[in-house]
């Protein structure tokens, strides 16, 4: 480093400095996290605009989000000065894609103003291919060929390209004919879907040769973050642009390839040296980010990983605290000790700013919002929508409204016709005008409106039935739990249903979320109660300038970087989720441990995790036992901390009377009657009364510590 360093040199490292010299030839960075791998591409864009090596529109530069993009927008901006007004081709593949095929659109059959569809446009579209091939819509959803389009999608697969194999995982065998419809539906609406983005501009650059010169020609320099999680289509998209000039540099780390689940495919990173010859591998081993606890607890844990392409970390910080594991007796303890935990960060003189919680599926968020939410306490959340906001969350509410207030009109509204009922837009209209005309609710016109014929037959069957059936659930209010009347509305409306028969991932998630809205109500005394609650914290938006704690899902934390972190949730079944555990396979495992890699690396000084003992699933109470990522941590880097009876992470059965487990325990930190501790294999155990078993046994596996076995408890 010398004085006359231009400022985007400044403070950077022998490799780094490599990558971003080096401007011509294929280059690869492969880094462990924090390792500046980001920084130094963004070091490498100011450097190729300072140098005048390309102008700005001469230069292809992939994020993973928006965000980052224009996160480098902006770091670019203040390395170079303002002298860079627009960087067209700095964006995600998606963004990138678009504006290519909006160019030439017309070589796809396209016009440039396509629309591009929405999930819920792309559904309805293939609703009416699979009704049109009088194929059993139960069986064959449509949400399952949109699924498996996608995949193909993401393979760079066309119609044409869909053997008979891959034809038969949809309607026996009618996949590949459905999807070539479904193309053709699309472009006589002028429209795509988000992986015909970049499919189309493949086929664009494939058939028109000057086209693809023209592209091979003006990027001079092509750059790709987090490119362990580019899919296969991505990859071909990039081979092609950068056949000519080769001048192409990709970042990422084996290690946080978290999106195999939509395609990506980490071998891209081998691929690259072998259709790249010659390529330039750099390896940044020296993190900035976290301290060396820190660093070592997610060394340790991805240590366990097989197939690694494996690197050497290291970081000059001072030591800071170790990793903080605190395991707490159950849901609602673990948010009011993450709130604690919170309020002491702040007072001693941090930003909210400066926190995330990390959970591993949406639906964990709840209990801290709700816990946030009662101690006045700003938080966002990112890459999804708050969980009250959530939209199955939405219908669900209107259902319980409705039943609690018939005359909710919007709720009503809402619900009307979902599931699909066959009460279309025009029936509703009828209702509404009645509803006006006669200056009454919706719910008492559309009862009113049955003794009329206005009605087509079958509407007016629908409207009877769910007329009939609301009046049905506000009788058994009287009689039943709120939590068991909401199970009962959510079944018999038929909206459970429509969720288990939609296959798609984001499906399972739905699922999660209402059994934790389920859940949520049981700490309501009853289903009024409940409903204010959900008003109140709908209501607490007006916070917008102000510091908040950021909650979000791992996979949206990636690339991103707090000084303290909160990792909750780590128990088996939550994270490994239970579908990678149901599914068994050493793969999915693996990239559960990859998230916990990426989970920990995002902290810069401070990480804790947190277990639950007990989590409370559809009115039962499971006992869970830790995340085998917890016994994954190495000791030296670990602080541990239980607040139940001195120790007591796992819990096996004891017990022998079968009366209500919590009676003489009390919450959070008590010992009941029957407890005592045991050891088992370095574990501190305290055991408690397990009725029934369930799944099979998880073994944890704590390297020199000895293996212990547990199995997944429900107790009622
Ligand atoms: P990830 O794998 O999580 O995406 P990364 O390798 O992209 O991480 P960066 O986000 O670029 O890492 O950098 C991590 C942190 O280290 C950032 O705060 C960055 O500003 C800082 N950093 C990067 N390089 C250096 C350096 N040479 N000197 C000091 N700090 C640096
Ligand atoms: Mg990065």
């Amino acid at each position: 480093p010398t004085e006359q360093d231009p400022p985007y040199l400044r403070g950077l490292n022998a490799p780094q400095r490599e990558a971003v010299l080096t401007t011509d030839g294929p280059v690869l960075v492969l880094a462990g996290a924090g390792t500046g791998k980001t920084a130094a591409l963004t070091a490498r864009l100011a450097h190729l605009l300072h140098t005048r090596k390309a102008y700005p529109s001469e230069i292809l530069s992939v994020t993973f989000t928006n965000k980052a993009a224009r996160e480098m927008r902006e770091r670019v901006g203040r390395l170079v000065g303002d002298t860079v007004e627009g960087m067209p081709w700095l964006g995600t593949f998606h963004a990138i894609a678009a504006k290519m095929l909006r160019r030439h659109a017309e070589l796809v059959g396209l016009q440039s103003n396509f629309t591009i569809l929405d999930t819920d446009d792309q559904l309805r579209v293939i609703k009416q291919l699979i009704r049109a091939a009088e194929l059993d819509e139960k069986r064959w959803t449509a949400r399952a060929l949109a699924g498996l389009i996608d995949q193909w999608k993401n393979k760079g697969l066309l119609p044409r390209d869909i053997d008979a194999g891959e034809s038969e995982r949809f309607a026996n065998g009618r996949g590949g004919e459905l999807y070539a419809q479904y193309q053709a539906r699309l472009l006589a609406l002028n429209a795509c879907d988000f992986g015909d983005l970049l499919l189309h501009v493949l086929t664009i650059l494939k058939g028109n040769r000057d086209v693809l010169e023209n592209y091979q020609n003006r990027f001079r320099y092509i750059m790709v973050d987090e490119y362990q999680d580019t899919n296969s289509s991505q990859y071909l998209w990039l081979r092609l642009l950068a056949q000519t000039r080769k001048n192409i540099c990709c970042v990422g780390d084996d290690d946080q390839s978290i999106y195999s689940w939509r395609g990506a495919q980490v071998e891209n990173i081998l691929k690259f040296e072998k259709d790249f010859p010659g390529a330039k591998v750099i390896r940044l081993e020296q993190n900035y980010r976290s301290t060396p606890h820190i660093l070592a607890a997610a060394s340790g844990v991805i240590a366990n990983n097989s197939g690694r392409l494996g690197k050497t970390l290291f970081t000059e910080l001072p030591d800071g605290d170790k990793v903080q594991v605190i395991g707490v007796w159950d849901g609602p303890e673990e948010a009011r000790r993450v709130g604690d935990e919170v309020d002491s960060w702040q007072r001693a003189g941090n930003s909210l700013d400066t926190i995330a919680i990390l959970v591993r599926a949406q639906f964990q968020t709840r209990e801290f919002e709700d816990r946030f939410i009662a101690i006045g306490l700003p938080y966002k959340i990112v890459g999804g929508f708050r969980f009250y906001e959530r939209a199955e969350i939405r219908d669900a509410l209107a259902y319980l409204r409705l039943v609690n207030q018939p005359s909710d009109d919007l709720a009503l509204e809402r619900i009307v016709n979902v599931p699909k009922r066959g009460l279309g837009d025009k029936a509703v209209a009828k209702v509404q005008q009645l509803a006006r005309a006669a200056y009454v609710p919706l719910s008492t016109a559309a009862a009113m409106i049955l003794d009329t014929d206005e009605l087509t037959p079958q509407a007016r069957r629908a409207l009877g039935n769910l007329v009939g059936d609301i009046a049905r659930w506000r009788d058994m209010a009287g009689s039943m739990s709120h939590p068991d009347l909401a199970r009962q509305v959510f079944d018999e409306s038929g909206y459970t249903a429509m969720l288990q028969a939609d296959r798609s991932a984001e499906a399972a998630g739905r699922l999660e979320n209402m059994a934790e809205l389920v859940r949520a109500m049981e700490e309501y005394e009853n289903l009024g109660a409940f409903l204010e609650h959900v008003s109140l914290v709908m209501d607490n938006d007006a916070q917008r300038d102000t510091e908040k704690v950021t909650i979000m899902t791992i996979h949206a934390a990636k690339g991103l970087e707090y000084e303290k972190v909160f990792l909750v949730g780590w128990e088996e079944g939550v994270f490994p989720s239970q579908r990678a555990l149901d599914e068994g396979g050493l793969a999915s495992l693996e990239e559960e441990r990859r998230l916990a890699y990426v989970a920990i690396t995002r902290a810069r000084r401070s990480a804790t995790i947190l277990h639950a003992a007990n989590r409370r699933i559809y009115g039962q109470w499971t006992s869970s036992i830790p995340s085998r990522f917890v016994g994954e941590l190495p000791d030296a880097n670990v602080d541990s901390e239980t607040t139940m009876s001195g120790g007591a992470s796992l819990w096996q059965a004891n017990w022998s009377d079968r009366t209500d487990p919590f009676a003489n325990v009390a919450r959070g930190t008590g010992r009941g009657p029957g407890w005592q501790r045991a050891n088992a294999g370095g574990f501190s155990v305290s055991p408690t009364r397990i009725v029934e078993a369930r799944g099979s046994a998880v073994s944890l596996g704590n390297k020199g510590r000895g293996d212990v076995s547990v199995g997944m408890r429900v107790f009622h």
